[in-house]
């Protein structure tokens, strides 16, 4: 095993049954319908490091987030976190360690605290959840230790740039960004390994949001924590990120190094993204915007799923599936790994 390897996901696949009620679709004479929202994706993270995962709305980016940390069972495939597979792992005290060391932080701060609770019980609540203190968990160790608890309630809350003594107030009561550091501490409690971040910026206003991310950079180096960072915002994943993966329709289209990536991009999906972006030392090269829309779901396109918006599509890429060969799903690129950097 990879010593250095914290997280593996092995054809990890989610698929959705979105049918109409079984006596309309008898009615209407129609089939059942699936949705395969992560169709077959694999993917390892190391020990400090930070995978960003990007890709436009529908690609299947926070489904795989939710996988990926166990809030959403996989319809196959496995998550392996030091090579214990996080849904199969028999022994209860094993899983409960595996999921321990699995955190997740969202999108909206307001929505992931609740907010008839102190800020002291929301952050402390997986200490007493996974037993991490005197007198193990539940109720009647929070009872019996309200005075250790509040000491390492302090400690979180100092550790994200929060005053100790805001353990006694309500979220209302705080600023976006704020929130966002009440619910980094609340991850952080159960000593974690690895946090999967979904959008943590996207709902700050943009002067916070350098604040959070900086944040994170600075946990990542005392704590040793690896991120999976899940983002639309291709400005945040080259700030943190030590390597991309690009997510279509469910798959991954392409991984690479994140200065690889923004520098010599292997899939025309990847250069079209990348193009989207205002960045002064690509100029000089004509821009392609990405036409169309992402094709539906249900209902995919034969052969290359990028194909009906690609400008580079064959009459291969209509007929043969691209596999992921190399770190990257294209045809072209497969039988010349520079062909884009010419194009
Ligand atoms: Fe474009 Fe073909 Fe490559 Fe798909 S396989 S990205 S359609 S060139």
């Amino acid at each position: 095993m990879n010593a250095a390897r914290l997280v593996e996901a092995r054809d990890l696949k989610r698929v959705f049954d979105v049918s109409q009620p079984w006596l309309s679709r008898v009615i209407d004479r129609e089939p059942r319908r699936f949705l395969k929202a992560v169709d077959g994706v694999d993917f390892a993270v190391d020990r400090g490091e930070t995978l960003g995962i990007v890709g436009e709305s529908g690609s299947g980016k926070s489904t795989l987030a939710r996988m990926v940390v166990g809030l959403l069972r996989p319809s196959a495939g496995q998550v392996l976190i030091d090579g214990v597979d996080l849904f199969a792992a028999g022994d209860p005290s094993t899983r409960r360690d595996v999921r321990r060391r699995m955190q997740m932080i969202f999108q909206d701060p307001y929505a992931s605290l609740n907010p008839r609770w102190r800020v002291g019980a929301i952050v402390d609540e997986p200490i007493f959840a996974f037993g991490l203190m005197e007198g193990g968990s539940g109720a009647g160790a929070r009872a019996s230790n309200p005075h250790g608890i509040t000491e390492r309630t302090g400690e979180l809350l100092r550790l994200v740039g929060l005053d100790p003594a805001d353990a006694r107030k309500y979220p209302h009561e705080f600023s976006g960004g704020q929130r966002q550091r009440i619910a980094i501490a609340r991850a952080l409690a159960s000593n974690p390994d690895f946090i999967v971040c979904d959008e943590p910026t996207s709902a700050l206003d943009v002067s916070i949001q350098a604040q959070i991310l900086n944040l994170l950079r600075d946990l990542q180096e005392e704590l040793g924590l690896s991120y999976v960072l899940i983002t639309h915002n291709l400005a945040v994943v080259r700030f943190m990120a030590t390597r991309v993966g690009v997510m279509y329709l469910g798959r991954f289209v392409e991984i690479a190094r994140t200065d690889d990536l923004f520098a010599r991009p292997r899939h025309p999906y990847t250069r079209v993204l990348l193009d989207a972006v205002p960045d002064l030392t690509m100029s000089g090269r004509a821009r392609t915007p990405v036409g169309g829309e992402p094709p539906n779901p249900i209902d995919p396109p034969p052969g290359c799923p990028f194909n009906p918006r690609c400008a580079f599509a064959i009459e291969r890429c209509r007929n043969e599936v691209p596999p992921f060969h190399d770190n990257v799903a294209c045809h072209l690129a497969h039988d010349d790994p520079d062909w884009l950097a010419r194009a």
